[in-house]
C-alpha cells in the first residue's frame, strides 16, 4: 500500500475535459491527462482494502489495489504487468469504461471520491507503450488446432487473444472493412481514437493472429462449412439490430437510427465518401434523439461537431434520481442515477417521461416529432408501471431524428457442441469491459474443450 494517509489529505483530481468551445470544432478525445507527478498522487490514494470492492466490481477482476500501489511508486513496467495480468486492452477500458470498479472503492462510500481508477489503468497503459513494455510475443508453442473467431468487437478480440496465447491458431472473421466492432464504428472519436485501435491489432496481428475482414458468416447455417472447418468457433457478433419505433412517419427522409449516423461519422473520419444523397449530418438542423443513454449522448456529441442549430433529448422513462447515492441501488452497487456526459455539457435541452406519437413532415422530409408528457402509475397487478398520459400533445421541432432506444438480444440457432457464443451476442448490450471479460471466459471454454 502506497500511502496509508494519502486519501486523507489527497482529494479525487480528474484529469476533465478540453474546454467546450474548443473540443465541439474537432472529433479529438475530449478527456484531459495529467502530469506524472499528479497521476501518481492520485494513485496514493487508493487504501488496499482489505476486502478490495474494486476488484469485485470489475468484470475482468482488474487488480486496482496492487497496480495503484506499483504506480505510486513509480513503477510503470510492473503496474502495467499487473493491469495486463487480467486486462488485456486496458487502453480501451482506461478511456471508455464506466468505471464499475469507482463506483464500487470504499473511498466513494466514504466521501464520494473514489480512485482514479479508470485514468490511471490509461495512463499505465500510455506509458508502456511509450516506454516499449508492450511488444508482440514470440514465445506462444502451438498445439496444431485451429479456431475461427466470428466477430472482431471486443468480446472476439478477447477471445482471439486468450486463445491465441494458448496456442491455437486463430482467425478473426470480420463482415466490416476494419476491426473494433462498436469500438469503431459505434463509439465516436471524440472518446476513443481509433488509432488505439489500430495499435492492438497490429500487436495481436504480430502474435500471429489472422484477420478475414469483409467476410460476413451466416450463423442461421450452423451447419455450415465454416464450422467444420475449424476445430472451434467463438461467435462474437454483437447485437446488431437496433430497436425500432414503429409510429406513423417512420418512413420519413431525416430518420435515422443512431449507429447508422455514428458508423457513418467514424467512417467519413476514416477517409471514406458519401454522396450528398447519402451522408447522414446535422448541419443547420434541429436534432431529436430519442432515447435518453450513452448512445444517444454519442449521437448529441457527434451533432454538435456536424453543426446542429439544436440538439433536445427525450426519454420515455423518469428522470433518474440526482447521485451521487442511488436508495435503490447502494453502494458498492452501480448506481442509476442521472448521468451527465461530456455530450450533454456541450449543450441540450433533456427531457423524461416524454412519449413518441408521429414523425411529421413535408414532401417526404422530417419536420418535427408529435410527442406527449406522460407519467408512470404503479400496476395493481404488480410489474411494469402503467404509462398514463398528462398535458397536451406538442411538436419537437426536428429535421433530423435519431432512434437511440437499445438493441434487441440476438437469437442463436442450436450450433454444434464446438461452437461458444460470448458478448453481447450472449448477453445482450452491455459495455465493453464485460464484452471482453466474456470473450476470455469463452477462450477458457474452448481451451478445456480442445484439450480434453
Ligand atoms: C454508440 C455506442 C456507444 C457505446 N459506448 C460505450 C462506452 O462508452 N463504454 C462501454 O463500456 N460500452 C459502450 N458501448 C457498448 C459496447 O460498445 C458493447 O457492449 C461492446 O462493443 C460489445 O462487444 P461485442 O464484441 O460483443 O460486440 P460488437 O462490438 O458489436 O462487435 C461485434 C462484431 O461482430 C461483427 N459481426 C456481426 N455479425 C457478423 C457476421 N455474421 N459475420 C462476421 N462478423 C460479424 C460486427 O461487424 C462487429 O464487428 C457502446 C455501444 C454503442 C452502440
Ligand atoms: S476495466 Fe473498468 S471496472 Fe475494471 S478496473 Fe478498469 S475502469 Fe474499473
Amino acid at each position: 500500500m502506497g500511502n496509508p494517509k494519502a486519501f486523507l489529505d489527497i482529494h479525487r483530481q480528474e484529469a476533465g475535459y478540453r474546454p467546450v468551445h474548443d473540443r465541439i470544432l474537432d472529433f479529438g478525445e475530449v478527456e484531459q491527462t495529467l502530469n506524472t507527478r499528479e497521476r501518481k498522487l492520485q494513485a496514493s490514494r487508493c487504501m488496499d482494502c482489505g476486502v478490495p470492492f474494486c476488484n469485485w466490481a470489475c468484470p475482468l477482476g482488474n487488480k486496482a489495489p496492487e497496480w495503484n500501489d506499483a504506480l505510486y511508486k513509480g513503477d510503470w513496467e510492473l503496474a502495467y504487468r499487473l493491469l495486463n495480468a487480467t486486462n488485456p486492452f486496458p487502453e480501451f477500458t482506461g478511456r471508455i469504461c464506466p468505471a464499475l470498479c469507482e463506483k464500487a472503492c470504499v473511498l466513494n462510500r466514504f466521501n464520494h471520491e473514489p480512485t482514479t481508477n479508470r485514468e490511471n489503468e490509461a495512463a499505465i497503459t500510455e506509458a508502456a507503450f511509450r516506454e516499449g513494455y508492450i511488444v508482440p510475443r514470440t514465445d506462444i508453442v502451438r498445439s496444431g488446432k485451429t479456431v475461427a473467431v466470428v466477430g472482431a468487437g471486443p468480446a472476439g478480440l478477447a477471445a482471439a487473444n486468450a486463445l491465441n496465447r494458448f496456442g491455437y491458431k486463430v482467425t478473426v472473421f470480420e463482415k466490416n472493412e476494419a476491426a473494433g466492432g462498436l469500438l469503431r464504428y459505434g463509439i465516436p472519436n471524440f472518446k476513443l481514437n481509433k488509432a488505439i485501435i489500430d495499435r492492438r491489432i497490429r500487436l495481436l496481428e504480430a502474435e500471429g493472429i489472422e484477420f478475414r475482414y469483409g467476410q460476413e458468416i451466416s450463423l442461421a447455417d450452423a451447419q455450415g462449412q465454416l464450422f467444420k472447418d475449424y476445430d472451434a468457433v467463438v461467435v462474437s457478433t454483437g447485437t446488431p439490430t437496433a430497436r425500432d419505433l414503429n409510429i406513423p412517419g417512420r418512413e420519413l427522409k431525416g430518420v435515422h437510427f443512431a449507429l447508422e449516423l455514428l458508423a457513418q461519422q467514424n467512417r467519413v473520419l476514416a477517409g471514406m465518401e458519401y454522396s450528398k444523397e447519402e451522408r447522414i449530418t446535422a448541419k443547420g438542423k434541429d436534432v431529436l434523439v430519442i432515447g435518453g443513454g450513452d448512445t444517444g449522448s454519442d449521437c448529441i456529441g457527434t451533432a454538435h461537431r456536424q453543426g446542429c442549430k439544436s440538439v433536445t433529448q427525450i426519454e420515455i422513462m423518469p428522470r433518474p434520481v440526482e447521485g451521487p447515492d442511488d436508495p435503490q441501488n447502494p453502494w458498492p452497487n452501480y448506481p442509476r442515477t442521472l448521468k451527465t456526459t461530456s455530450s450533454h455539457e456541450e449543450g441540450c435541452t433533456r427531457r423524461w417521461n416524454i412519449n413518441s406519437l408521429e414523425f411529421i413532415g413535408e414532401k417526404g422530409k422530417l419536420t418535427g416529432v408529435r410527442v406527449q408528457e406522460i407519467d408512470w402509475k404503479p400496476n395493481p397487478a404488480g410489474g411494469r408501471p402503467i404509462m398514463v398520459e398528462k398535458g397536451k400533445p406538442e411538436v419537437i421541432k426536428a429535421e433530423l431524428c435519431l432512434l437511440a432506444m437499445g438493441f434487441l438480444k440476438p437469437e442463436h440457432p442450436e450450433y454444434p457442441e464446438n461452437v461458444f457464443v460470448c458478448g453481447d451476442a450472449r448477453n445482450g448490450a452491455s459495455l465493453v469491459v464485460r464484452a471482453m471479460a466474456s470473450g476470455i471466459e469463452a477462450a477458457r471454454k474452448v481451451n478445456a474443450y480442445l484439450s480434453v
